[in-house]
């Protein structure tokens, strides 16, 4: 079966669950990349059988995530990682492998070997329910950060560790190319840098590592993202 390694679920409601539910019906092997602040809650329910209805498969049996790594996307490498966070009560209770992208694929490769299917499900933007007439400089920036530099920084470290053949696939918004109102922070200019860094990342990764780069512009979904800016 293939190997794939999902980014961004934090719980059974968005599409990162979705997608890996979809690809353990295909038979693939499931580990997750969940966001540090949100680990705790997530394994917890997870342990609890919060989501087991969610977890059925159509042949009765459970989804299972082989492997759940601490993640947080704004961060390459340890030396990123400001004091302030390092220290904080949970991200210091990730251990000591660290929830770096770097780090996240040095993990994931250390336990799997090569990999087939990389998906960045994930997305903040602090200032979202701002307009961008009103969006700050740094609200913009971390918009960009986590929602789209975090998808070159994930087909940059995980690239090396996947199999020919493979595929990396994030998700966009129309957003990017439409105005919807609402979509605020730098949010819809951060969909459309995603979006064209996909089509860089296609041909780069495509001749370096002979994967496949898409985006899938998905349609309003009730996650737990969306709930929070109204949508
Ligand atoms: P979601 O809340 O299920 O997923 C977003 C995830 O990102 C959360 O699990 C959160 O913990 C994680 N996250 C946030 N910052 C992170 C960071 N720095 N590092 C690692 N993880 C981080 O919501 P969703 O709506 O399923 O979002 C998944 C993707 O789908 C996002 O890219 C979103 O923009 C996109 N999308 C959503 C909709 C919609 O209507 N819900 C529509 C189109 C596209």
């Amino acid at each position: 079966g293939k190997k794939a390694f999902v980014a961004g679920v934090a719980d059974d409601q968005g599409f990162g669950w979705a997608i890996a539910k979809a690809l353990a019906e295909a038979g693939a092997e499931i580990s997750l990349g969940v966001w540090v602040p949100a680990l705790n809650i997530f394994e917890s329910n997870l342990r609890r059988g919060k989501f087991d209805a969610s977890r059925k498969l159509s042949d009765g049996s459970l989804m299972e995530f082989v492997k759940v790594y601490p993640m947080d996307a704004v961060y390459d490498s340890p030396e990123d990682v400001p004091e302030e966070v390092a220290t904080n009560k949970r991200y210091a209770a990730a251990g000591d492998k660290g929830f770096t992208v770097s780090e996240c694929a040095k993990n994931v490769e250390a336990d799997f070997g090569k990999i087939d299917i990389i998906v960045h499900s994930l997305a903040n933007g602090p200032e979202v329910t701002k307009p961008l007439l009103e969006t700050s400089r740094k609200g913009y920036l971390a918009a960009i950060s986590a929602s789209a530099y975090s998808f070159v920084s994930m087909v940059q470290r995980f690239g090396p560790i996947m199999n020919p053949g493979g595929a990396a696939v994030s998700l966009t918004y129309l957003a990017s190319e439409k105005i919807i109102p609402g979509y605020g922070g730098g949010m819809s200019s951060a969909k459309a840098a995603l979006e064209s860094d996909t089509r860089v990342l296609a041909f780069e990764a495509g001749r370096k590592y002979q994967i496949r780069v898409n985006t899938i512009s998905a349609g309003p979904l009730g996650s737990r993202a969306a709930k929070a800016i109204g949508f």
